[in-house]
């Protein structure tokens, strides 16, 4: 617990460091959950959602952007649910004063008994070595079987007691398993109360007349509401999907875990319009594609799982969250719901206005079923940031930070470098930026010893350091320095476009999801 606990330290201060993630107004002490993505935070987050809209929009015929107002009419949130449902089960330690959410609380204590089956597989892997089949080991040791089955059984019960809002039984279920006050040790509980996670505000100069208003808690809606429009003026024909990214708000009730929770978000969602009654096939469809998606960043598919839900939202059928290895545990990185008709019909209840499709082919109305897939980019950012954060041990007895960021994301390609800051090398830097800034995001680093510059450039996830020295005045060459196998390779210098290109093609890396 203690090295996840440092692993993540030191993933916020390297945020902080290289101009990744600041708390919002620091000076001021900052705001609770809320973050400001600095220099290089916002080109890997625009490059996050770039990657996303390409592979949804682009590569989809039958999928459409939209880009919705957060503002929306107070009734879109009573016809979504949100304004009755949206709660999260609270809890509040009588002795730290420290609040959680309940089913967290749960949650958190069923990862505990996932860590001791893990430990089981890497102990029984080592001793195995190569003869060593996880499947069989879960399936057949009694240890583990027992492990699985308990968590299992906590989990289906959590989710029976929260689908029937049986708050008591939620309770109960943390005192029967004897959950203490993380912060405190204190075993000394509240009782479990639900709270609305919408934040509120008001539209209008004048108080009296005034408009209560919520800031959006998810993107969803502003797609469910310009459905028809949407279909009509382009003509789509089921099944078709619509995907928007944009700010989403949640006062949520704890917020410690960086930028993994915060109070305001953005979101990437889709949500895919199909015939009622089809919806189970879409499901593994969507599911499936969203994985592909996922691995194509090379990550690694050990840091995936799927979790299916126990406990159902008030709209969905079936729901799958697409769970990452994070610094602190598996936790939930997308969602892929099953909706069904729920918000478009209450939406025309509500409004009244009619939001059904003509099929030509069975010759009738009716209003279409909906897949979503629903990833916030925030949380997507601390998956690629944390997973690409090494200290890797040198041959030289040396340790070098460095920044793996897949080079379709990184923020800056390739940084140039002149050996010195004389007899001519900045200006053939300069130079080459000069040509390379049309297609990429360079930067220009003249300062200290080389060696220097490159750790600076690895920490900062900058897949290429190119140096011009003096050989480069001769024969137009430079040596391009490769980030992960730090290998250097002397290239002409009309190379070098193609050379980066080929490492931070979009289209390469998203054919890996064919
Ligand atoms: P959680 O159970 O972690 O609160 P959720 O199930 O409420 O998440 P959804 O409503 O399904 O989340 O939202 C879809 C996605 O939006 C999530 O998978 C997550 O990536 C992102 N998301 C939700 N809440 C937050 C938040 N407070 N901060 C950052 N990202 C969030």
């Amino acid at each position: 617990m203690a090295k996840q606990e440092d692993d993540f330290k030191r993933v916020i201060s390297h945020a902080k460091e290289y101009g990744y993630v600041f708390q919002s107004s620091e000076i001021y002490d900052g705001l609770s959950a809320i973050y400001d993505y600095g220099q290089n935070g916002v080109e890997l987050k625009k490059n996050i959602r770039d990657y996303w809209w390409k592979a949804m929009v682009q590569l989809n015929d039958n999928i459409v952007g939209l880009d919705a107002a957060i503002f929306m009419h107070p009734l879109t949130w009573k016809a979504s649910g949100h304004i009755d449902a949206f709660n999260d089960p609270l809890i509040d330690n009588k002795d730290s004063k420290k609040r959680y959410r309940a089913d967290v609380l749960v949650e958190d204590y069923v990862a505990k008994i996932d860590a001791k089956i893990e430990k089981e597989v890497n102990k029984a892997a080592k001793r195995f070595g190569d003869a060593f089949d996880k499947e069989q080991f879960l399936q057949t040791n009694q240890r583990v079987v027992d492990y699985q089955e308990q968590g299992k059984t906590i989990l289906s019960r959590l989710g029976k007691s929260l689908q029937n809002e049986d708050l008591a039984d939620v309770k109960a279920l943390i005192e029967e398993l004897d959950i203490a006050c993380p912060m405190s040790g204190s075993k000394n509980w509240t009782e479990v109360k639900q709270f609305n996670l919408m934040f509120g505000t008001k539209l209008g100069a004048n108080a009296e007349t005034a408009m209560d208003l919520f800031l959006r808690p998810e993107t969803a809606q502003g797609i469910f509401v310009n459905f028809l429009n949407v279909q009509k003026s382009g003509r789509m024909k089921l099944p078709f999907g619509i995907a928007q990214t944009g700010k989403a708000f949640r006062n949520e009730i704890v917020a410690r875990q960086f930028i993994f929770r915060m109070r305001e978000f953005e979101q990437m969602e889709m949500q895919f319009f199909i015939q009622p009654g089809t919806q189970k096939e879409w499901y593994e469809v969507w599911k499936e594609k969203r994985m592909k998606w996922h691995l194509s960043l090379g990550l690694g598919q050990d840091n995936y799982r799927f979790h299916d839900h126990e406990k159902l939202a008030h709209y969905a059928d079936a729901a799958s969250d697409i769970e990452f290895r994070f610094p602190f545990g598996f936790k939930e990185l997308e969602g892929i719901h099953s909706r069904t008709d729920f918000d478009l019909s209450s939406h025309e209840k509500f409004s009244g206005k009619k939001l059904q499709y003509f099929d030509h082919e069975v010759n009738k109305n009716y209003v279409p079923y909906v897949l979503e897939t629903s990833i916030g980019l925030d949380r997507m950012f601390l998956a690629v940031f944390s997973n690409s954060l090494k200290e890797e041990e040198l041959e030289n007895n040396t340790t070098r930070t460095v920044l793996k960021l897949p080079a379709v994301l990184a923020p800056v390609k390739a940084a140039i470098l002149p050996l010195l800051k004389k007899d001519g090398l900045p200006e053939i830097a300069h130079q080459i930026i000069d040509d390379l800034k049309w297609d990429f995001n360079v930067v220009y680093d003249e300062k200290d010893a080389v060696g220097r510059r490159y750790r600076r450039q690895d920490a900062n996830g900058t897949p290429f350091c190119i140096t011009v020295d003096h050989q480069s005045l001769e024969d137009q060459t430079v040596t391009i320095r490769h980030r992960d196998s730090m290998e250097q390779e002397r290239v002409a210098i009309s190379a070098l476009n193609g050379i980066i290109h080929d490492a931070v093609d979009m289209k390469t890396w998203l054919k890996k999801m064919e």
